[in-house]
Parts: structure tokens; C-alpha cells; sequence
């Protein structure tokens, strides 16, 4: 696989997926937990949203503002 998704930082499950969300013609993709269903930052690509759950830190606005 070519993403590598870390543990939940608030869990620590590993049951995590990335999933995504169509807004008319706008994509955002963003990571969840299947266990405590947090959710990470909203990106433009899939990739982006792995990597920026990868590196998280602890925020609760998924807005995808660096
Ligand atoms: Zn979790």
C-alpha cells in the first residue's frame, strides 16, 4: 500500500481509514478512526490527509488550514 496511516493519536487504534467527501465539483479526503471516529484534517488529496494525520497534533478544527 503506498500510505502508511499511524495509530490514532487519541485512541491509539490502528483501525483507522481514509475516507472522503464530495461537495459538487470540490473533493476534500481526510482520515478517521473507526473506533473513537476522530477525524483529521480535510485535504485536497488523499495523501495530504494521511500525511497530515500522520503528523497531527491535537486540534479539534478540521478545516484544513495549515
Ligand atoms: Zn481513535
Amino acid at each position: 500500500m503506498p500510505y502508511d496511516r499511524k495509530p490514532c493519536p487519541f485512541c491509539g487504534s490502528r483501525r483507522t481509514q481514509d475516507s472522503a467527501s464530495h461537495y459538487g465539483f470540490v473533493s476534500i479526503y481526510f482520515v478517521v478512526c473507526r473506533d473513537c471516529h476522530a477525524d483529521g484534517p480535510a485535504k485536497d488529496t488523499r495523501s495530504e490527509a494521511i500525511q497530515a494525520w500522520n503528523t497531527r497534533v491535537y486540534s479539534h478544527d478540521g478545516d484544513g488550514h495549515a
